[in-house]
């Protein structure tokens, strides 16, 4: 799958039916996850027919073309399978019940409920009795070289800076390029909160202080939100502005984080044949709050994601190995060396001394080259298509060896490439 992404224009007008949409589908959404929470047990079938009572009952929904309220079906479908599985594979702490959706970004169509512009394919018609109209698709790539019957689906999706179209197309990205050619190198991988990463080549790759930068501005329009938030009442105008303000702020550093892991992702792939990393639960490192910020602005799923999907693309291996004792191994020698967090370097008695994050990268890229067969963590998927933000389950369901590690969700970059399905 492959996801092009446009930037829309809407109307006042439009707006309003593009949020009437959304809405609908989070009420479809919603009542379809009510049913199933009172009727336990009802399958796939009950809950479709259900959507089709709801469809009769309610004109509203009925005004909604009727595939993208299946859609919504589908993403109640997905939390309860996400669900199950976490409890059959019996994850530690909280396993995910399924929960009623409050603020709903988008709306999603298959291929019926909306048109193509057959010359240009820069405009986009939505038909069905939404009255969302027509649009303007702004961005580079070029939908002509597409067929029609490729894309699978469109959803419309708000950010805090506006509205987006989406595509997905069904491609595989191994057939728009050709493999990178053999290097004979292969790359052990060491993420860390001192270095973005250390490899086992000895290079220390240093972290991109984006949010550390933005910090201080995230932090001063966070303040103006909160001192105008009134409790217990409506909230003023001034309040939504300062709340839009803070909002497109964060954006703006998860768009830096994305675009960066893009590319240090591709000179890695690039460089070397077989790359191992650690298979870190990054989720059950976050609970940790004194570290959390530093994790999560390190965006480590997000580089594993982007190394896993290059991985795929141009034929390069990516292995995640488990996460045990590779910083206290003596890579040299084999020999357990107790450290502490601090101790930044690896000195072992067999005379072996080597920065310590080098030492975990060796062991790391050790252990990959003993898994074999445990690679290739992307997977395209060839159907069940997940839904906007939620792409991080469809990883969770089509890679084994993403067991443990939940990724983290960046879901607003402008990238038009993605491995967000
Ligand atoms: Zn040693």
């Amino acid at each position: 799958m492959f996801v092009l992404e446009y930037k829309v224009k809407p109307k006042p007008q439009q707006v309003l039916a593009i949020e009437e949409a959304i809405r609908t589908h989070q009420f479809v959404r919603n009542k379809v996850l009510r049913y199933w929470m009172d009727n336990r047990g009802q399958g796939k079938a009950e809950l479709f027919r259900y959507n089709t009572d709801l469809r009769a009952e309610y004109e509203f929904v009925k005004d909604l073309n009727s595939h993208a309220c299946q859609t919504a079906v589908e993403r109640v479908l997905r939390s309860i399978t996400k669900f199950f599985d976490n409890c059959k594979r019996n994850i530690p702490g909280k396993k995910g019940y399924p929960k009623f959706q409050k603020h709903n970004r988008s709306v999603e169509y298959k291929t019926s409920g909306w048109k193509l512009d057959s010359q240009t394919k820069k405009h986009i018609n939505f038909i069905d009795k939404k009255n969302i109209g027509r649009l303007k698709l702004i961005g580079s790539r070029d939908l002509y070289y597409f067929q029609p019957e490729q894309i699978k689906r469109v959803r419309i999706v708000r950010r805090a800076d506006g509205y987006y179209v989406q595509f997905v197309i069904k491609l595989d990205p191994r057939d728009t390029v050709k493999p990178f050619p053999a290097t004979q190198r292969c790359v052990g991988i060491d993420v860390g909160l001192k270095e973005f990463y250390a490899d086992s080549d000895g290079h220390l790759e240093p972290i991109p202080q984006f949010y550390r930068k933005s910090e201080r501005q995230l932090n001063r329009a966070n303040r103006k939100k909160s001192q105008k938030y009134r409790k217990g009442q409506p909230q003023s105008k001034n309040y939504h502005k300062a709340r839009v303000r803070y909002a497109r702020k964060h954006l703006k550093v998860s768009r830096q984080r994305e675009e960066y892991c893009k590319r240090v992702a591709y000179s890695v792939i690039q460089s070397n044949d077989l790359v191992a990393y650690e298979d870190l639960n990054v989720q059950g490192m976050i609970r940790n709050r004194k570290l959390a910020k530093s994790i999560s602005d390190a965006g480590w799923s997000t580089f594993r994601k982007w190394l896993e999907y290059f991985g795929d693309k141009y034929g390069k291996a990516t292995v995640a190995v488990p996460p045990h004792y590779t910083s206290q191994i003596c890579s040299h020698c084999g020999v357990k060396v107790q450290k502490s967090l601090s101790t930044r370097t690896h000195v072992c008695q067999c005379g072996y001394t080597e920065d310590r994050d080098v030492n975990a990268a060796i062991n790391i890229l050790q252990k990959g080259l003993s898994t074999v067969g445990h690679t290739g963590t992307y997977a395209s998927t060839a159907d069940g298509f997940p839904s906007a933000g939620n792409w991080r389950y469809a990883w969770g369901e089509t890679s084994s060896s993403l067991v443990g590690a939940i990724l983290l969700g960046y879901e607003d970059s402008l990238n038009q490439e993605s491995p967000r399905l």
